[in-house]
């Protein structure tokens, strides 16, 4: 059943802004129609390339004898969903990002495009049905353990869990008929579901009366789309919430997805879904090994129903039958890829429940002023949770004024004897500081050298474990220099960072049970596993770190949150910074007093008179908020205005100038005042690696002025060029 000429549209895995027209073939090898998803291989100037179709249509706007045949077919099924492939390809047109390289980038991570779509199996050993005696004679003390092991783990021993030497000797006791080997396709292994000894089974709680009105209200209409704001105070039980609709979405015979900042940080939360789901659970995130994320994806393409928990590029897992979208944390910064395809999970998902008609939850306590607008402007419903669920109290909130006084490691007097009274009572304390490594530089103070990092143009950060300066910008090291390279003169360190808070507050309280929690220590094998078990148990009493520490953590011991510095990004040029300084402060200081004793924070400061802090102070993230929104408002900033970067990367500032000042130049006769051009200026941090950043800034009153803008640019000038790599940032998070 052939049919006449088709013009098929492929996205070529290729730096090309818009699919490609090539001629589907009517010889014997292409009876197969041409579907959405399907890969196939096509030529491509000289040489060839994959792609995927994305559509066809019966005329091109080239000529015929122009076109090129797609040159062979891929695969028998589609790699994608046709719904998915018209998502990808909508996300790609938003963030004005190839086609192609999209497909590339959400493809990579579950099935490498250029290997075959083979499922995995893995091993398993398990003992035989019994006949008889089940004790053989003559057998070595490792061939009876290994035995033991097999017949006590009800679903058999997984071969992976085996040494070389095991799998021999698994393999001889089978020779000989005393063990059975089953190939099983490859599931993800399950997180060891860690007990929590703080909850009981997480059946037993029962929803107060907030949490149990936002389950109504957003079960009520399941099959529409409709994107709720679930705007709850720090330890109002949000995740209660979740699982209580997912749990009806999933009866339904649907799936859900839930997408979290950070997973490797909560592993609270993804126990707390394995033990609710059971295997229905699966875990989806980029530090998983290749084949266990092939085999989610394998998973929510076949019919099962799955609630997946994943990070965000779980968004574009090819759901069959998806019920429900929950983003939790959703002001966090991480749902914004900072590189390649710079898409934002959290609008997109809301753009995916939309076409699906389903409903979506966007839920935290410190919600994005996007989305705060929206629900202002009625386009999401604002539900709120006002109160603590549990034992859990509001923690009391004080100012330490640091102007003028004498720190020790970066804490003043009057926190050092707070942070005795709460280890005097049993209490933990979590101290807050969001610079890992020891010092923030090493200088000369006789003639000014700071160790740099050229490349970077950045100051290196010592590193006193290491024995290094490390840039936190490339990640290149330096050894630590004895004295001044240019006069000889003795180095002093400034400003202090978790490192060498942790060597201070050991000094200070002996005998204290301390960890650090932050990039560094992470990076480390089943380090982090440790130092929150620590916590749980209480071994912990102090646990210092960054950021990390603010990430939805549940622990109930600590009575004492401390905020080292709490001015960081006060004064920032960057318009988000406040924002997120807030969000920071409301989240590290919402891990206290959420058991029984009550909580307190203490923030060092200073500018204790800052309106922003006062509005924060009690933890009130609403008020704060208002005031921001009002000021972005007044200045004409996001969510009042849509913005867009246009970043050129060189090694040649001048040329990456030269290039910005043209593209502004021929862009500022069509502009017509809907769309404004700041710069070229340099980015916030104008050099990295030995390569220069500078910016455009384009702000336009609506999307659609912002989106022709762009276009405009990209259909103008090559991405890139020798010299100068030029890309967009739609809907930047950061001037960074
Ligand atoms: P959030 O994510 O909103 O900060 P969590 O979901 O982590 O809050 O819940 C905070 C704590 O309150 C958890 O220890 C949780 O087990 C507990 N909790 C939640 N809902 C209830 C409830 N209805 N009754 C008692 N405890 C609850
Ligand atoms: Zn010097
Ligand atoms: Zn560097």
């Amino acid at each position: 059943m052939s049919s006449p000429i088709r013009i098929v549209e492929i996205a070529v895995f290729c730096p090309n802004v818009e699919p490609l027209d090539y001629i589907w073939p009517d010889d014997p090898g292409f009876r197969q129609a041409p579907i959405h998803g399907l890969r196939v291989r096509v030529p491509l100037g000289s040489r060839s390339a994959i792609g995927l179709v994305v559509g066809w249509k019966a005329k091109s706007l080239l000529p015929v004898q122009k076109l090129k045949a797609v040159l062979e077919i891929l695969d028998s099924t589609p790699a994608l969903p046709e719904t998915l492939c018209a998502f990808v390809l909508w996300s790609s047109r938003y963030y004005q990002y190839p086609p192609g390289l999209a497909f590339q980038s959400i493809l990579t991570p579950a099935l490498d495009p250029k290997r075959s779509r083979k499922m995995r199996v893995r091993t398993v050993w398990s003992l035989p049905e019994s006949k008889g005696d089940p004790r053989p004679k003559r057998l070595g003390a490792s061939s009876c353990a290994l035995l033991m092991e097999a017949g006590s783990n009800p679903g058999g021993l997984d071969e992976r869990a085996l040494d070389p030497a095991g799998r021999r000797i698994a393999r001889r006791l089978e020779r000989r008929g005393l063990l059975l080997r089953r190939e099983l396709l490859a599931d993800p292994a399950p997180t060891p579901a860690a007990p929590d000894p703080g909850h009981g089974s997480p059946d037993r709680i029962s929803l107060n009366a907030e949490q149990q009105s936002a389950v109504h209200a957003i079960v009520e209409t399941t099959r529409d789309f409709q994107c709720t704001l679930l705007d709850g105070v720090t330890g109002s039980g949000k995740t209660a919430v979740y699982l209580e609709i997912a749990r009806t979405i999933l009866d339904a015979g649907r799936s859900v997805l839930l997408l979290l900042p950070e997973i490797a940080l909560t592993p609270q939360l993804t126990a707390r879904m394995q033990e609710t789901f059971g295997n229905r659970a699966l875990v989806y995130h980029s530090e998983r090994s290749r084949y266990e994320r092939q085999a989610v994806w394998n998973a929510v393409q076949s019919d099962g129903v799955h609630c997946v928990i994943g990070t965000r590029s779980a968004l574009f897992l090819p759901f069959v039958t998806l019920g429900l979208i929950v983003v939790d944390e959703e002001h966090d910064a991480s749902f914004k890829q900072q590189d390649g395809f710079r898409y934002s999970a959290r609008d997109l998902a809301v753009y995916r429940a939309r076409e699906l008609h389903i409903p979506i939850i966007l839920g935290s306590a410190t919600p994005s002023l996007e989305s705060l607008a929206n629900a202002k402007a009625g386009r999401y419903r604002h539900l709120k949770l006002t109160a603590r669920a549990g034992a859990g109290r509001t923690p009391r909130w004080s100012l330490v004024d640091i102007r003028g006084q004498r720190l020790t490691g970066g804490c003043a007097d009057e926190t050092l004897a707070v942070m005795a009274r709460h280890l005097e009572r049993q209490g933990q304390i979590l101290v807050y500081l969001n610079r890992r490594g020891y010092a923030r530089s090493l200088l000369c103070p006789d003639c000014g050298w700071i160790a740099t990092c050229e490349p970077c143009a950045s100051p290196f950060t010592l590193h006193q474990r290491e024995r290094r300066l490390l840039c936190h910008r490339c990640g290149q090291g330096r050894s630590i220099p004895d004295s001044c390279p240019d006069c000889g003169g003795a180095l002093i360190q400034r400003g202090s960072g978790t490192e060498r808070l942790e060597t201070t507050l050991a000094e200070r309280f002996p005998g204290v049970g301390l960890a650090r929690l932050d990039r560094d220590v992470i990076f480390r094998r089943g380090k982090l596993a440790s130092v929150l078990e620590g916590v749980r148990t209480g071994a912990t009493q102090m646990l210092i770190g960054t950021q990390m520490l603010a990430k939805g953590h549940d622990f109930h011991g600590v009575t004492l949150v401390v905020v080292i510095d709490a001015d960081q990004g006060l004064y920032s040029a960057d318009f988000r910074a406040a924002e997120h300084l807030g969000q920071q402060l409301i989240q590290v200081a919402g891990r206290a007093g959420r058991g029984e004793r009550p909580g307190e924070v203490l923030l060092q400061t200073r500018h204790p008179e800052n309106p922003l802090l006062h509005d924060l102070f009690g933890g009130s993230y609403a008020t704060f908020a208002t005031r921001l929104l009002e000021e972005r408002r007044q200045a004409g900033w996001p969510p009042y205005a849509k913005l867009a970067l246009l970043i050129a990367e060189s090694a040649d500032a001048d040329a990456a100038w030269t290039v910005l000042k043209t593209i502004k130049r021929d862009l500022e006769p069509a502009l017509d005042n809907r769309l404004e051009i700041f710069g070229p200026a340099p980015a916030l941090h104008p050099k990295q690696a030995g390569r220069w950043r500078l910016q455009l800034l384009l702000r336009a009153p609506t999307r659609a002025d912002l989106q022709a803008g762009c276009s405009c640019i990209l259909k103008q000038h090559k991405p890139r060029t020798k010299r100068v790599r030029l890309s967009l940032d739609i809907d930047p998070y950061s001037l960074n």
